[in-house]
């Protein structure tokens, strides 16, 4: 389960973004795990509920979303929803469609007291 070392690295983040305001407490962070990012949404709440003991994010609630996504067509132009990285594109059945957004995990934003 990777999802322990990307949590790890999340609360990492946050710490460092916060060296600068040491009184502060994080009460939420927005995380964006898109669908083919191969993050469980799930088992990364679970993780970050376990790696925030002690660290800044310890009070900090966690909103995880998990954005599907989708690609371009570089046959025909149109905008493809991808559930898998290789898809047929569905206008006309080219297998050249990019993958434009979905497989990125980021941190959106964060609510600091
Ligand atoms: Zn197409």
């Amino acid at each position: 389960m990777h999802e322990v070392s990307i949590a790890q690295n999340i609360v990492e983040i946050v710490t460092e973004t916060l060296r600068q305001h040491p009184a502060s407490v994080v009460r939420s962070v927005r995380i964006s795990a898109g669908r083919l990012s191969g993050v469980d949404g799930e088992a990364l709440r679970f993780a970050l509920d376990v790696v925030k003991d002690g660290t800044v994010l310890a009070d900090a609630d966690f909103e995880i979303e998990c954005p599907p996504a989708a690609g371009v067509c570089q046959n025909c132009g149109r905008e493809v929803e991808m559930a898998d990285i290789f898809v047929l594109c569905p206008h006309c059945g080219s297998t050249a469609v990019q993958l434009t957004s979905g497989d990125q995990l980021q941190i959106l934003d964060m609510e600091v007291e």
